[in-house]
């Protein structure tokens, strides 16, 4: 008679390039990807189950260094190796200390695979593990810094979806902004509509784009990240001279961020991503800011079903996400997962998924 093994153990972790060409740019106001250079990593438990992850820098910066990335990510798995899976909080905490906050997508990817494995082992979805509260999630879908002519076909694409929310990207050019979003409404008469400026304006100049939408007619329900993420009263301006709520994404990094966004009153809604510092981190920024009374959005970059379906758990889990905006599957020009996906009508359905987040990699696709 051996000893019982604990069939729980990780016993192996891997970390590979996960590149899938995008259909077309992905442009905002702080930059443009046409290729997604991601980081996929797959654990191993002793019982053979599998658990997989992803990471995806931010759209601004590119991952020209994915190389580095790939051994960052291998280093900081060792710490893995040997654990207990269904310790699974301890280890997402001993991966924080292993991830430097500068690559809080390798954190993201380390610890959505411990998840999936773990929840894959204990044959349960993952959402359950985050709450259970909800069983799918709705997402909005983006139109991106693109000429007005091509903006309405987007739209009119997007309300072919069974969309209801289109998100449009602003903050390059006040006028080229002012005409995207009049045509994706004259496309999208119905469609409710949020901007997202990526930190591109000046106070005055996000003031000036809604008070300018509002004199046609058009009224947009939320205003992301209007201004630079350091200019918190500038924000705060915004919400109050614009009289918009005011959705707080590359201002908030850290759960930290959170209290002080909402004694300064500088937004309304604070963007969940768990690429930013990771699952547990955003966690607790979701946790504090539902604590000071702001809404939560749920969002990423530029990933795949397999984070994006992490992340949907995640907000069906909690509960209570007034948007989510988990589109970016639909930029890949072939999905290089299968399982989980993007759904009519912009619905993450988890009621299907039987164990984890539902998602592993196309073989093709590593
Ligand atoms: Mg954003």
């Amino acid at each position: 008679m051996g000893f019982r093994r604990n069939p729980a153990e990780i016993v192996d972790i891997r970390a590979q390039p996960f590149n899938a060409p995008l259909r077309e740019p992905f442009t905002i106001a702080s930059g443009s990807k046409s290729e997604a250079r991601n980081v996929l990593v797959r654990i191993k438990l002793r019982s053979g189950v599998l658990g997989y992850g992803e990471g995806a820098g931010s759209a601004a910066t590119g991952r020209a260094d994915q190389d580095l990335d790939l051994l960052r990510a291998r280093a900081a798995g060792e710490v893995l190796l040997g654990k207990d899976a269904r310790s699974w909080r301890r280890l997402l905490e001993a991966i924080e200390e292993e991830v430097d906050p500068r690559w809080g997508f390798l954190r993201a990817a380390l610890g959505m695979a411990v998840l999936d494995a773990f929840a894959r082992q204990s044959r349960m979805p993952l959402r359950l593990l985050f709450g259970g509260a909800e069983r799918l999630v709705r997402s909005d879908v983006t139109v991106t810094i693109v000429p007005p002519s091509k903006a309405a076909l987007d739209a009119r694409r997007i309300v072919a979806m069974g969309v209801k929310t289109i998100k449009i990207k602003v903050g390059t050019d006040l006028e080229d902004d002012l005409g995207r979003v009049v045509s994706v409404r004259a496309a999208a008469p119905r469609a409710k509509l949020f901007l997202d400026a990526n930190q591109g304006y000046s106070p005055p100049q996000a003031i000036a784009l809604v008070r300018r939408l509002r004199s046609r007619g058009i009224e947009p329900m939320v205003f992301e990240q209007p201004v630079e993420k350091d200019d918190f009263s500038g924000l705060a301006a915004v919400a109050r001279l614009a009289r918009i709520p005011v959705v707080a994404d590359e201002s908030v990094q850290t759960p930290g961020d959170v209290p002080r966004l909402a004694r300064l009153k500088a937004a309304q809604i604070v963007n969940i991503k768990l690429m930013k510092r990771g699952l547990l981190a955003a966690y607790d920024a979701a946790i504090c800011a539902r604590g000071l009374g702001l809404g939560l959005m749920m969002g990423g970059m530029v990933e795949s079903c397999l984070a994006m379906g992490c992340a949907a758990h995640f907000a069906a889990g909690l509960g209570g996400f007034q948007i989510v905006d988990l589109d970016t599957p639909l930029w890949f020009r072939t999905s290089p997962t299968e399982g989980l996906s993007l759904g009519p009508g912009g619905v993450y359905d988890l009621s299907k998924v039987t164990a984890g987040i539902g998602v592993v990699p196309r073989a093709t696709a590593t």
